[in-house]
């Protein structure tokens, strides 16, 4: 369900919605941050791409660890780091096997949590990418362990991220750049967990 070609797809995926929401993503981080968060995905996920083609991975897991590399070598911000790091642990989560299930899928997104936690230090309501992810995780992983296919964890992951996306409008940011606003950072999306719903959006995509 979740196999190398999958994972490859999601990836290409993520890249061309990023690219398509480059403007928005920008808009949101002129409004709240330093303007970059659109180019900075863009410019990582087309790096994910270039050392996934580049390494030509044979697992899931191994194309996943080749995005989170490439991502942290080109891109800058704190998203970079975040979400390069994201992406390895979640590739080392899968392990070897060659087409992994909707629970392992879910074993491999909390490890992404997990690892951005760990890193920024963000907890739930920080009004960060985490605010998008935690619930993200959370669905992803009833459905499957109701024996849901990852084509239906997907779905629900990517619709809970939504939601935990348009919770953090009304959210003050207490860490990153945001921060630095205080009380003017309420009232707007944060660009981290506007990438995020986005990237889970593809992946719900590419497994229907
Ligand atoms: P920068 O803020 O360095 O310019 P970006 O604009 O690319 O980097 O990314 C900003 C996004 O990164 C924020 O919207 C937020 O979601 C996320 N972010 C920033 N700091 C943290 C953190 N400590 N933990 C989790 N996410 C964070
Ligand atoms: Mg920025
Ligand atoms: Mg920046």
């Amino acid at each position: 369900a979740f196999d190398t070609t999958t994972a490859t797809a999601w990836i290409t995926a993520a890249e061309a919605v990023v690219k398509a929401n480059e403007a928005r993503l920008t808009g949101l981080d002129a409004a709240i941050g330093d303007g970059d968060h659109g180019a900075n995905m863009a410019r990582g996920l087309t790096a994910a791409l270039a050392n996934i083609a580049e390494k030509e991975p044979a697992t899931p897991g191994d194309v996943l660890v080749a995005a989170g590399r490439g991502i942290v070598a080109k891109t800058g911000g704190a998203s970079g780091p975040l979400y390069g790091t994201a992406f390895r642990r979640a590739g080392k989560a899968l392990g070897d096997t060659t087409d992994a299930d909707a629970a392992q899928v879910g074993e491999a997104l909390e490890a992404a949590l997990t690892a951005i936690k760990e890193l920024g230090g963000a907890a739930e309501g920080d009004k960060t990418m985490v605010d998008a992810l935690t619930p993200a995780v959370a669905a992803f992983q009833a459905v499957a362990g109701d024996g849901g296919t990852v084509a239906a964890a997907a779905q629900a992951g990517a619709d809970a991220a939504e939601a935990g996306l348009a919770a953090t409008v009304p959210l003050q940011a207490r860490k990153g750049r945001a921060s630095y606003l205080g009380p003017r950072s309420v009232g707007h999306e944060d660009p981290g967990a506007a990438s995020l719903a986005l990237i889970l959006r593809a992946l719900a995509e590419v497994t229907a």
